[in-house]
């Protein structure tokens, strides 16, 4: 390959220079002064930077957690002194470590819990052996508690029909029995949980939710999204003492920091979690990764009554935006709030919408004054439409600059909506996995409403800073297949959806960085490969950016470095 490199050398001086271009908050000295001695010095790499001023190079050096220097292999080499350490990276591709900016970090359910389904990759599974699975813990579990199983997905599903209440029959006729579909928006029930939660053939679905029927009316154990809350009463749940409960949050954030890095994720916004445990766990130095903690509940009061805004916190653990407020249903589950009813149901569905307009612009408004972020969930184009009505309001009665109201998901939008988006500068954080996960549920919606969901490529050209959100656990959190979906919109099957939504290898990469910094307010201190930043960075076996564009999702990560430290080493 020839050498198309910006060569120009960012240390010492270029390095405040920058700092100065960025001028955020929480960006100090950015570089070095000239002459001190880096800890470590990564050469003969190809270094996607993403940082749009030197987009290439072959070598960075970083000192205390920041990188200091990007450049050459030849002039970077030359700041080697005694004591750093030196990674030669034999022509591997090095990039931003990536951010993922919706996921509920499940790590305690993976771990404790009956997983049904395959959490990280595609994988079709059989009805029988999610009722032996259960039927194991059922055994194991006094009659009158709940069995419950996670990460159903019902179009991966070798048998090819739907899961239903006889099914989870045969697991057991004493336990209430749930299995909960990976998109966290239905569950499916045996008979035992629905006469312990009191539903029956004549219980009428309550607002944003219902109880599934078969073609003779009967229940057919499906439950959706508001519709659940009757059985949280029902039935015995398996408790845990205080202490047990802090040590199996504990275990968990330990578990899935393990996996994130894995994956090549060096920041993640949790969705909401117990924040104690998560302190805990970086103070044993078990925290690989850093988090963005999306506050709701008790962490969300206190915030607001002691005056604790977004930004508070430091490098690893910094409270991000509010977690995902919910005004709808699902986009994978099909009960997402559409202006139009969804094809082939009667009788007529559009979805759920599960807030009302005038509790959602209470709460906006509430959290807007606190001076925190907002976060709403929204799939469908109607309740998009109602979290910018909530925001225009707020935005109305009390005119804050950069607030970057965060729409998780923002998955159907429209020119008006689009517009409307841009002028809030509001920044989305849409489905990255689904376009190659969920590619066998888009029939559901057709190709015509598929156009305008997942838009990547029109938030882009609107100049809508739109990050990724792989919504773990409805959504592998793998950024590869992320990019993958986002550069081919062609899924596991075979089949693409709304191919005009496609982006460069170029700005997917930049989505699954620099934009999600962006998200959480941390542009100037993550998510590209610049001096003054923290050196965060990911090795591929293969450059992303040439392999076959349907193997994106198998480059081997090589390592996974936090802050200048080995995080995941293959
Ligand atoms: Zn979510």
């Amino acid at each position: 390959m020839n050498h198309r490199y910006n060569r120009r050398k960012f240390i010492g001086a270029a390095g405040a220079g920058i700092a100065g271009v960025l001028g955020g908050p929480w960006l100090g000295a950015a570089a070095a002064a000239e002459g001190e001695v880096p800890d470590l010095v990564v050469f003969n790499a190809k270094v996607y930077t993403v940082d749009s001023r030197a987009p290439k190079a072959e070598a960075f050096a970083v000192k205390a957690s920041k990188f200091v220097a990007v450049g050459t292999t030849e002039d970077i080499k030359s700041l080697i002194g005694k004591g750093t350490q030196t990674y030669d990276a034999k022509q591997m591709t090095i990039v931003p470590g990536f951010i993922d900016c919706h996921n509920h970090a499940g790590g305690d359910t993976l771990l404790f819990e009956v997983i049904v389904g395959n959490p990280y990759v595609v994988e079709f599974v059989t009805i029988a052996s999610i009722i032996e699975k259960l039927r194991v813990k059922a055994q194991a579990t006094p009659p009158g508690t709940w069995v419950d199983g996670y990460f159903f997905d019902d179009t991966k599903v070798k048998d090819n029909r739907q899961l239903n209440v006889h099914d989870l029959d045969q697991v057991s006729k004493d336990h209430p029995v749930a299995v909960h579909h990976r998109g966290g928006h239905t569950s499916y029930y045996n008979s035992k949980a629905l006469e312990l939660a009191d539903v029956n053939k004549k219980t009428p679905n309550p607002p944003g939710g219902t109880f599934d029927r078969d073609t003779n009316g009967e229940l057919n154990g499906r439950v959706t999204d508001r519709a659940r809350s009757v059985f949280n009463k029902a039935g015995k749940r398996t408790t845990y003492t205080q202490e047990q409960t802090e040590q199996r949050g504990r275990d968990g954030l330990a578990y899935i920091s393990k996996q994130f890095v894995r994956y090549g994720l060096t920041s993640v916004h949790h969705e909401g979690g117990d924040l104690f445990a998560l302190q805990q766990v970086r103070a044993r130095g078990e925290l690989l990764h850093r988090v963005s903690y999306e506050a709701s509940g008790k962490v969300l009061e206190a915030m607001i009554s002691s005056g604790i805004e977004t930004g508070f916190g430091d490098e690893w653990i910094r409270l991000g935006a509010t977690s995902e407020h919910a005004v709808d249903g699902s986009f994978s589950e099909r009960t997402m709030a559409l202006s139009q009813p969804y094809a082939g149901i009667s009788p007529p569905y559009k979805g759920n919408v599960t807030e009302t307009q005038d509790d959602l612009n209470a709460w906006v408004e509430r959290v807007h004054r606190a001076d925190i972020q907002v976060n709403c969930h929204a799939n469908g184009d109607v309740a998009i439409d109602m979290v910018l009505t909530a925001v225009e309001r707020a935005q109305r009665l009390h005119p804050r600059t950069d607030a970057r109201p965060k729409i998780t998901h923002c998955t159907l939008i429209n020119d008006d909506l689009l517009r409307r988006i841009k002028a809030l500068g509001v920044v989305p954080a849409p489905f990255t996995s689904y376009a190659y996960y969920n590619s066998d549920k888009f029939h559901f919606y057709g190709e015509e409403m598929m156009k305008h969901c997942m838009a990547f490529r029109s938030f882009l050209d609107a100049g809508v800073q739109v990050a990724a959100g792989s919504d773990f656990s409805p959504g592998p959190f793998d950024p590869r297949m992320g990019i993958q979906g986002m550069v081919t919109r062609t899924g596991w099957n075979g089949e693409t959806w709304g191919a005009n939504q496609k982006i460069s290898r170029e700005e997917a990469l930049r989505v699954n960085t620099l934009n999600g910094a962006y998200n959480s307010h941390e542009e100037a201190i993550k998510g590209s490969i610049t001096p003054g930043k923290l050196a965060d960075f990911v090795v591929l076996a293969d450059d992303l950016h040439t392999v076959d564009q349907e193997t994106i999702k198998d480059i081997e990560i090589v390592r996974t470095v936090v802050g200048g430290n080995t995080v995941y080493q293959a």
